[in-house]
């Protein structure tokens, strides 16, 4: 079997085509949406992301508010910068770029986001409302996976769906998501006993850990759908996944490629997620 390649980008641009309608509609009624994005430090990573989330605010008519902070910058005034943005009637979403310098404390600051206008789905209140059942902002990359999950087509009522990795940012939020579409879940991390045998009964695998090629493909159920989330950058400079690709596309019925699955979807949510924001407050 060679699996089909969920093409990330091309939803992505089908989302972002979405997602401009969206914004014609609210900015007819008198409201422009506005997200800004708050980056603290030189970390180039960091400017690459915060530069790509405000080309694609702009490219669909969000407006798109620029904050730099130096990386010695304080908490408290940090904080202040929050508090403005959500008290700020042109702001429907507020984004601070993690991870934030050492010195400072990013529960803190992710807490101090008015839920309202929680665009990255990081609050805490943001993530019960989806362990909940009841979302309101989905953090951007578990609902990219849930968005790719779609369009491979399967049927995740009575599924069992494996996810490897159990951070705020990916692995719960995408763990409660399966559950909420009726897969059953098993939710994997690092003290996890025999990996392989849970992957090998899994129909969906959810790879979010961070290591290079760490799931084989040999552990892949034959027919599985394989979403990969991992993103690490090799010495050479090249972006490889934490799923084996190519042994692994030759088990699964489809399978997302890094770069080019998840990511762009990642990206694409978020706006989605401002749109939403700007459409309830207006
Ligand atoms: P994270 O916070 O570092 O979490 C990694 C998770 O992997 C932890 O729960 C950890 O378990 C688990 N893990 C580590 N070693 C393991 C092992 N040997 N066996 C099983 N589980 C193991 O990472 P993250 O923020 O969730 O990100 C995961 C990956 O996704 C990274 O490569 C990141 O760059 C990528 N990512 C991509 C996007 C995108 O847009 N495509 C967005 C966000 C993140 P413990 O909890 O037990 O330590």
């Amino acid at each position: 079997m060679t699996a089909r390649i969920l093409d990330g980008k091309a939803l992505a641009a089908q989302v972002k085509q979405e997602v401009r309608a969206r914004v014609a509609t609210v900015k007819a009624r008198g409201v422009t949406p506005g997200l800004a994005v708050v980056l603290v430090g030189d970390d180039p990573a960091s400017a690459v992301y915060v530069r790509s989330k405000t080309k694609d605010a702009r490219e669909c008519g969000i407006e798109a508010f620029d904050h730099k902070l130096p990386a010695d910058v304080s908490q408290a005034t940090l904080l202040a910068l929050v508090a403005k943005l959500g008290a700020d009637p042109a702001v429907h979403g507020i984004l601070v770029q993690l991870p934030l310098p050492r010195h400072l404390d990013a529960d803190q600051v992710i807490e101090a986001i008015p839920p309202h206008k929680d665009v990255d789905g990081l609050h805490p209140e943001s993530l019960g409302r989806v362990a909940q059942g009841r979302p309101r902002f989905v953090a951007c990359t578990p609902q990219g996976c849930m968005r790719l999950l779609a369009l491979a087509g399967v049927e995740l009522a009575g599924a069992s769906a494996v996810v490897i990795g159990r951070s705020v940012l990916v692995g719960k939020p995408a763990s409660y998501l399966l559950t909420s579409a009726s897969a059953t879940v098993t939710l994997c991390h690092s003290k996890t006993k025999d990996l392989p045998a849970v992957i090998a009964a899994a129909d969906v695998v959810v790879a979010a850990i961070g290591k290079p090629e760490f799931v084989r493909g040999a552990w892949i159920k034959p027919g599985a759908v394989v979403i990969d989330v991992g993103i690490n950058r090799m010495p050479d400079g090249k972006l490889i996944g934490d799923v084996e690709y190519a042994a692994a596309a030759e088990r699964a019925s489809a399978i997302t490629p890094v770069p080019g699955g998840v990511g762009p979807m990642t990206r694409a949510c978020l706006l989605e997620n401002t749109v939403l924001a700007a459409e309830s407050a207006s």
